[in-house]
C-alpha cells in the first residue's frame, strides 16, 4: 500500500480522539498521519525490514497508549499516535503485494519482516501493489471518512494527501521503466549503491 493510504488509516484510527479527549485531536492526527507514512523511509535501506516491526510497534503502542490514558498530554498522547500509526501500517503492509521491482507480477512471497518471529510475512495481495487502483479507491474511502469526521481546517491537508495518491497511482508503472532504463544506464560503480532489490528484479 502507499505511505498516503497508511498516513490516512492512521488518521482515521486516530478520530477515536474526537470522542475521547477532543481537546488533543490535532495532535492526534498530526502524530497518527507521520506515524502512519514513517516506516516507508525505508524504503532505500531494507525496505519492510529497518523501519517496518509488525509486533514491536504494536507492543509499544500498547504501552504508550496507557500511559497516554493515564497521564493524558499533548506529548503522550501524539507519542502513542505515532505508534498505533506506525504498528498499523506494518500489520496493513502484509496484506499488500510484495517486495518486487514489479509487484503487479505476483511473484515475491515477502511482504513485511517480522522481527519478533524473525521471518517474512508473506503478501496476501488483498490490495495488489502500492499504487494499485484498488490501493487508491482505498485512500479515497479513508480520505473521505477524514473530511467527514475531522474539522474543516484539515480538509487541504486531506486533499493534498489524496491528490499525492492519485498522481502515485498514474505514475506507479511508467516509473519502474524510468528506474529500468536508469539502473540499465548507470555505470557498474554506481550499480552498487542501487538498492539489491531493483538490481536483482532488473536482472531477472
Ligand atoms: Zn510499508
Amino acid at each position: 500500500m502507499m505511505a498516503t493510504t497508511h498516513a490516512l488509516a492512521g488518521m482515521v484510527v486516530a478520530g477515536v480522539t474526537l470522542v475521547v479527549a477532543p481537546e488533543h485531536t490535532p495532535v492526534a492526527v498530526a502524530a497518527a498521519g507521520i506515524g502512519g507514512a514513517f516506516p516507508d523511509l525505508d524504503l532505500y535501506a531494507d525496505h519492510r525490514k529497518t523501519l517496518h516491526f509488525p509486533t514491536y510497534y504494536a507492543a509499544i503502542a500498547a504501552v504508550l497508549a496507557a500511559v497516554a490514558i493515564a497521564v493524558p498530554s499533548q506529548f503522550s498522547v501524539g507519542l502513542a499516535w505515532f505508534f498505533v500509526a506506525a504498528a498499523l501500517h506494518s500489520r496493513m503492509d502484509a496484506f499488500g503485494g510484495g517486495l518486487e521491482l514489479k509487484p503487479w507480477r505476483g511473484t515475491s512471497e515477502r511482504a513485511v519482516y517480522d522481527h519478533y518471529r524473525g521471518r517474512w510475512l508473506r503478501p496476501r495481495r488483498w490490495i495488489r501493489y502500492d499504487g494499485a487502483p484498488e490501493d487508491l479507491a482505498l485512500a479515497l474511502v479513508l480520505g473521505g471518512i477524514c473530511l467527514a469526521i475531522y474539522p474543516a481546517s484539515i480538509d487541504p491537508v486531506i486533499a493534498v494527501v489524496v491528490g499525492i495518491s492519485a498522481v502515485y497511482t498514474l505514475l506507479r508503472k511508467p516509473m519502474v521503466w524510468i528506474v529500468e532504463r536508469l539502473v540499465d544506464a548507470l555505470p557498474p560503480t554506481l550499480l552498487d549503491r542501487v538498492p539489491e532489490r531493483f538490481v536483482e528484479d532488473f536482472r531477472s
